[in-house]
């Protein structure tokens, strides 16, 4: 990866292959700029804003948020953070075809109204069983503080397993489950996930992208080490 230039990284991923946790390991190491749509849909939904009301039992049921309102809503961060940010993460966008198309018709004007931008997309294909996704979404409990948000498991053998129980550790708030984070809504997701997976890739094969696919069945820490092996990050982390 060519940190000379102006990265986009995007992670693909079913519910629950750790996109958010590895978008946060990298943003805080790299001090680079990351955004979950799915974070900002659920802080809708807290702060009951008329969006958030439109979209509860969409998320609750496991569906997706019409294209049209993610399309703009990334759109108008993405035109912000690429002033400022050498690499954005994008984490839960593009996750339709339509979505993909849309990205793809962003960067092509970005570059046209901005010369100087030097683009390079990098998708992080993220694999792992469905199986272990399913265990891993129906022990989830995340921090309900909107400022933290770190992800824990109920499941005594993980590693994200609090300290203190249904209490955050970074935080002292209460940990919660997600509404989405139940057996039917997560069948749902999985099943649309596998549904545009190769849609949304196929969108991007032609262009200059790069591709990295990502073996997430493994520990939180050797995941992050073969991730940034693979970004070719690991000798520059010192540097950095
Ligand atoms: P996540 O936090 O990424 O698992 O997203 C939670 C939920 O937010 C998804 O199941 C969708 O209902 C909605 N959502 C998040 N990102 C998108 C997107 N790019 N397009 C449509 N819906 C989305």
């Amino acid at each position: 990866m060519d940190l000379n230039k102006n990265n986009i990284i995007i992670f693909l991923g079913s519910p629950g292959s750790g996109k958010g946790t590895l978008s946060k390991l990298l943003v805080n190491k790299f001090r680079w700029s990351q955004f979950s749509t799915g974070d900002l849909l659920r802080e809708h939904i807290t702060n009951k804003t008329d969006l958030g009301k439109k979209i509860d039992f969409i998320i609750k049921s496991g569906k997706l948020i019409s294209d049209t309102i993610i399309i703009e809503i990334v759109k108008n961060w993405l035109l912000k953070e690429l002033k400022n940010k050498s690499v954005v993460i994008l984490d839960g966008f593009p996750r339709t075809e339509n979505q993909a198309l849309a990205l793809n018709n962003m960067l092509n004007s970005f570059c046209l109204n901005e010369p100087k931008l030097n683009l390079d997309l990098i998708i992080i294909k993220l694999e792992v069983d469905d199986k272990v996704v399913i265990s891993r979404l129906l022990n989830r409990v995340i921090c309900e503080n909107v400022q933290c948000k770190a992800i824990y498991s109920l499941n005594k053998e993980s590693e994200l397993f609090p300290v203190k129980e249904g209490i955050c550790s970074l935080c002292s708030a209460r940990l919660i489950k997600r509404s989405d984070d139940e057996l039917n809504s997560i069948v749902d997701r999985l099943k649309i996930y596998h549904q545009y997976e190769h849609k949304i890739i196929d969108v991007f094969k032609n262009s200059d992208v790069e591709i990295i696919n990502l073996n997430v069945d493994k520990s939180i820490k050797i995941r992050y080490e073969d991730l940034l092996t693979k970004l070719d990050l690991k000798d520059k982390c010192k540097h950095l």
